[in-house]
C-alpha cells in the first residue's frame, strides 16, 4: 500500500509540479482507485499523508486562529538603487563588515505558514495580522506544491513560510467562468488566490489551481546558515522553491539582477512585482533583528508600477445582466505596459464619488499586472473650471426603470424583470452549457427572441409555437426546428441545472448543486425558510439570504409556473455517490454530540454509504448517540455492529470523501 502511494505521489508531482505527466490519465485512476479500494478495505491503515487525503473534505464552518511565534512581519519597500544603497548603509553599520544577498523574485502571492511534525504537515495558516491567523491546513492540503510528507527533513516541529499564488491563465480561466455565473469577477491573482484560501469548501478550493513557494524556514536546522542553503534544504525536502534567484556578493550584481528579472517579467506565467533580497548569513539576520513592522536584513526591492498619465473623455453608466449598474471610464488611448489603453474599469458609483473622478479629469492609470487598468488617481489641480461631478444616473440606461439602491449592499441595480439585457443575459445564461445546454440559443437569437417575440423570461421558451421563428430575416426553417428540439431535449436537465440557469445572485453551479441534492424538488425549496438554507453545509448566510429573496420575487413565481406548466424537470434525484462505503448502511439511534443527524446522514451519503431509518438484519451499523432508542436493541438481537458516536467520528476522520 505504501508502494502505491509511493508511486501516486511520484506521478502527482510529474503532473501537477513539473506539469509533465509520464502516463495517461487513465493509468493514473486506475492506480489511484486501487489506493481507495485498499483504503476502503483497511480503513486502519489510511495514513494522513496518503494522496487520497488531497481532494478537499467537508466545508468548514469556520476558521480556528493560530498564533505567529515569530510574527509573520511585512517588508520595507525600496523603489530604487539609491533607497537599497540607503538600506546597505545601515547594514553595514550594525554589521561592520561586507554583506551578501540572497535576491529572490517578489511573486504576487498570499503569505502563509506550514508546520510539520516529524516531517507530517500538522497545520498551514493565513498571515493575519501578522500575530494571528488563520488555521486554513484543510483548503492548503489540496495544493500540489505543498508537500503532505516531507522527505528526510529533521524530526520534530518544522515551520516554513512561504507564499500562495495563482497564475494569470488560472486566474483567466476562474474569471471567465465567474463571468458566465455573474459572479464578480478577480481584479488580479492576488485577490483570485486570497479569495480561494478563505473558501469555507476545500474542494472548491481543489478545483482553482492554486500553487505555492515556500522560502523563509524558521526553525534552526544543523547545517543550515545561510538563506542560500536554506532553500537548498526546503528544495531537498519536497517544497517548491522560487526558480528565479540569485547569491549577489555586492550590490553592482543584485541592481544587474534586477534588471535582467525586470525585461522579462512579462514572459512570466505569474506576477511578480519585486525583488526580495536577504541578507544571506543567517547569523547576521539574527543580530539584526526587526522593527515592531520589518525584519531590518530583508527589502522589498519593487518595479515601478505600470502608469501612465491620460485624460477622462467620458464616463459611461452601463448595466450588466445580474442589473447592477457598472460605470466605466473611456480614455484618451495611452499606451501601457506594451498595449493601447482607452478604458479604465470604475467598479461601481461609490468608487466613483471616492475617488471624485470627472469628465475631462488628468488621471493616472495603472496596471499592476491586473487585468483591468484602473485609475490610481485623479490630478485635481488639472481639472478643467467648471467641471460637474460624475453623477449615477437615476434611471437605468437600457430600460429606463427608476434604479434601486439597497441597504448595506454596494452598487446601484436595475430591478426591472423586463429590462433588455437582463432578459437576454437571463436567455444567455439558462442556455448555456452549465446550465440547460440549448445550442443556437446565443447573444444574437435571444435578442431575437426578446423583440420580435416578447419572450422575457426562460419559462416563455417553451411556449414557442413551430412557425413563429421562420418567419423572421435570418432564421430558416431548419434552425427554426432545430432550435425547438433544443429547447424540448433541455426539460429533462434536473434541478440543479435549472437551479443555476435561473441567475440566482451569488449562485454558481456547486451552489445549485447543493440545494438540488439538499431538497430534491423546487417545491420543497421554494418552502423552505431561510433558516433551513442557511443550515446547508457550504451555503452561507449571504446565499441563504439571496436565494430566499429570490424565490419571493413575484415574476420568479410566475416563471416557475410556466415551467412547471411546460413540464420541465424540477426534481433532482439524490446522486448515488460510489466511495468508500459503498454498500455500506447506517442507522443512528439517540442524539450525536458533534453533528446534527441530518449533518450525518450527508457525511455518511459524501461516502457512497447509505443512511436508513430502522434497523433490520442489512444494517452495516448502528450509530448509537446520547439516549438511544428502542433501535438499540433491536441490532442487539440481529447481531448488527454497534459503534459509539466518537467511533462513527474517528472513521469519518479517516476516510475521505472521494
Ligand atoms: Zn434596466
Amino acid at each position: 500500500m505504501e508502494r502505491l502511494r509511493e508511486e501516486i505521489r511520484k506521478h502527482d508531482y510529474l503532473y501537477y509540479v513539473k506539469g509533465e505527466p509520464i502516463i495517461s490519465d487513465y493509468e493514473y485512476d486506475q492506480l489511484y482507485r486501487r489506493l481507495l479500494d485498499l483504503e476502503k478495505e483497511y480503513p486502519e491503515l489510511i495514513t494522513p499523508d496518503s494522496p487520497s487525503q488531497r481532494v478537499g473534505g467537508a466545508p468548514l464552518e469556520g476558521f480556528e486562529t493560530v498564533a505567529h511565534d515569530p510574527p509573520m512581519l511585512s517588508l520595507d519597500n525600496a523603489y530604487d538603487e539609491g533607497e537599497v544603497q540607503a538600506w546597505e548603509t545601515r547594514l553595514r553599520k550594525a554589521l561592520g563588515r561586507k554583506i551578501e544577498y540572497m535576491a529572490e523574485t517578489k511573486i504576487d502571492g498570499v503569505a502563509i505558514s506550514l508546520e510539520y511534525e516529524d516531517g507530517l504537515l500538522v497545520r498551514g495558516s493565513t498571515r493575519g495580522d501578522g500575530y494571528t491567523g488563520d488555521d486554513i491546513t484543510a483548503n492548503l492540503k489540496t495544493i500540489h506544491d505543498i508537500p503532505l510528507r516531507l522527505n528526510n527533513a529533521p524530526r520534530g516541529h518544522l515551520e516554513v513560510r512561504g507564499e500562495v499564488y495563482m497564475t494569470r491563465e488560472g486566474l483567466a480561466r476562474l474569471n471567465k467562468k465567474r463571468e458566465a455565473e455573474g459572479l464578480p469577477l478577480f481584479a488580479n491573482p492576488r485577490n483570485a488566490a486570497a479569495g480561494t484560501l478563505k473558501l469555507l469548501d476545500p474542494r472548491e478550493v481543489a478545483k482553482r489551481q492554486l500553487h505555492a513557494w515556500l522560502y523563509y524556514l524558521i526553525s534552526r536546522v544543523p547545517g543550515v546558515e545561510t538563506q542560500e542553503k536554506a532553500l537548498e534544504a526546503l528544495e531537498r525536502w519536497g517544497f517548491q522553491v522560487n526558480p528565479q534567484r540569485r547569491l549577489c556578493r555586492n550590490l553592482d550584481e543584485l541592481f544587474r539582477f534586477y534588471r535582467e528579472v525586470e525585461a522579462v517579467r512579462e514572459n512570466l506565467p505569474y506576477n511578480i512585482d519585486g525583488l526580495v533580497v536577504k541578507v544571506n548569513d543567517l547569523r547576521a539576520q539574527e543580530v539584526l533583528g526587526a522593527t515592531a513592522k520589518a525584519p531590518r536584513w530583508a527589502i522589498a526591492f519593487k518595479f515601478k508600477a505600470e502608469q501612465a498619465t491620460t485624460k477622462v473623455e467620458s464616463i459611461e453608466w452601463s448595466v450588466g445582466r445580474a442589473g447592477s449598474i457598472t460605470p466605466v471610464a473611456n480614455l484618451s488611448p495611452v499606451l501601457l505596459a506594451g498595449t493601447t489603453v482607452k478604458r479604465a474599469g470604475l467598479f461601481n458609483p461609490e468608487r466613483v464619488a471616492e475617488l471624485d473622478v470627472r469628465e475631462g479629469d488628468t488621471v493616472i492609470v495603472e496596471k499592476a499586472g491586473d487585468i483591468i487598468p484602473y485609475i490610481r488617481e485623479v490630478n485635481y489641480a488639472l481639472r478643467p473650471a467648471g467641471v460637474k461631478p460624475a453623477k449615477p444616473p437615476t434611471k437605468c440606461p437600457a430600460c429606463g426603470s427608476p434604479l434601486v439602491k439597497e441597504a448595506g449592499v454596494v452598487g446601484l441595480f436595475c430591478r426591472n424583470w423586463e429590462c433588455p439585457i437582463q432578459v437576454r443575459g437571463r436567455l444567455e445564461l439558462w442556455a448555456s452549457r452549465g446550465a440547460m445546454d440549448i445550442e443556437g440559443l446565443g447573444e444574437k437569437v435571444a435578442g431575437v427572441l426578446y423583440k420580435e417575440l416578447g419572450v422575457r423570461d426562460p419559462g416563455d421558451l417553451y411556449f414557442l409555437k413551430p412557425g413563429c421563428l421562420a418567419s423572421l430575416r435570418g432564421f430558416g426553417e431548419l434552425s427554426e426546428s432545430n432550435l425547438l428540439r433544443a429547447i424540448e431535449k433541455s426539460k429533462e436537465k434536473g434541478l440543479s441545472r435549472v437551479l443555476y440557469g435561473l441567475g440566482i445572485p451569488n449562485v454558481g453551479s456547486e451552489t445549485a448543486a447543493l440545494l438540488a441534492n439538499h431538497f430534491g424538488s423546487i417545491d420543497k425549496l421554494l418552502a423552505a425558510s431561510r433558516e433551513e438554507i442557511d443550515e446547508i453545509p457550504g451555503i452561507g448566510e449571504k446565499v441563504a439570504y439571496e436565494v430566499y429573496n429570490f424565490f419571493r420575487r413575484k415574476e420568479v413565481k410566475n416563471l416557475i409556473a410556466k415551467l412547471k406548466k411546460a413540464g420541465v424537470k424540477l426534481e433532482e434525484v439524490a446522486k448515488e455517490v460510489v466511495g468508500p462505503w459503498t454498500g455500506l448502511t447506517f442507522v443512528i439511534t439517540g442524539t450525536l454530540p458533534s453533528m446534527s443527524r441530518e449533518e450525518a446522514h450527508e457525511a455518511i451519503r459524501a461516502r457512497g454509504g447509505k443512511p436508513m431509518d430502522s434497523v433490520s438484519s442489512k444494517t452495516s451499523y448502528l450509530i448509537v448517540g446520547e439516549s438511544p432508542g428502542s433501535k438499540l436493541g433491536k441490532a442487539e438481537k440481529l447481531g448488527v455492529k454497534i459503534i459509539t458516536a466518537a467511533e462513527f467520528e474517528a472513521m469519518l476522520a479517516k476516510t475521505p470523501v472521494p
